[in-house]
């Protein structure tokens, strides 16, 4: 599903942002019928978020994983509400801030920031990078994401 990238009600954050209206960035979903022809399409733009500003406001605004948006935002190409890739500089910092769950302090807990494509809550930081077996839990698009680059 292609999310909307303009909030119902005020004012877009990004309507001055070098992607404003370019049709590459919330793609259509019937310009594409896999994940490879979303990222044939987004790739090549992918480049201008490197340089914007806007990077934080732009998920806070369109929700990516919530809204499972696909299409580039925040300096991410998203598929779903899951991101398949980012510039290389795109900071942990600007995804949404960690909502506190009673499994915060836990694998369980850091798998479950990771599912909202939130940053991880202190407690659940440690346990970020436990990448479990075959035995565990861990689904490909969890060990997908925890392949995001971490702030430096
Ligand atoms: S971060 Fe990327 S998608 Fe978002 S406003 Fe900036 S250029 Fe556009
Ligand atoms: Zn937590």
């Amino acid at each position: 599903m292609t999310g909307t990238r303009i909030v119902p009600l005020g004012t877009p954050v990004t309507e001055h942002a070098p992607c404003w209206g370019d049709p590459d960035f919330a793609v259509a979903d019937h310009r594409w019928k896999s994940s490879e022809e979303l990222v044939a399409i987004c790739e090549p733009v992918l480049y201008v978020c490197g340089g914007c500003p806007h990077r934080a406001a732009c998920i806070r605004q369109v929700r990516p994983a919530k809204t499972r948006f696909d299409g580039v935002c925040g300096g991410r190409i998203w598929l779903n509400g899951a991101i398949l890739q980012a510039v290389p500089d795109a900071e942990v910092s600007e995804l949404p801030p960690p909502v506190i769950r009673k499994a915060c302090g836990s694998a369980a807990g850091a798998r479950a920031h990771r599912r909202a494509v939130e940053q991880q809550c202190a407690r659940c930081e440690p346990f970020n990078h436990v990448i479990e077996g075959p035995q565990g839990e861990a689904g490909e698009d969890e060990i997908q994401q925890l392949e995001l680059p971490c702030a430096p």
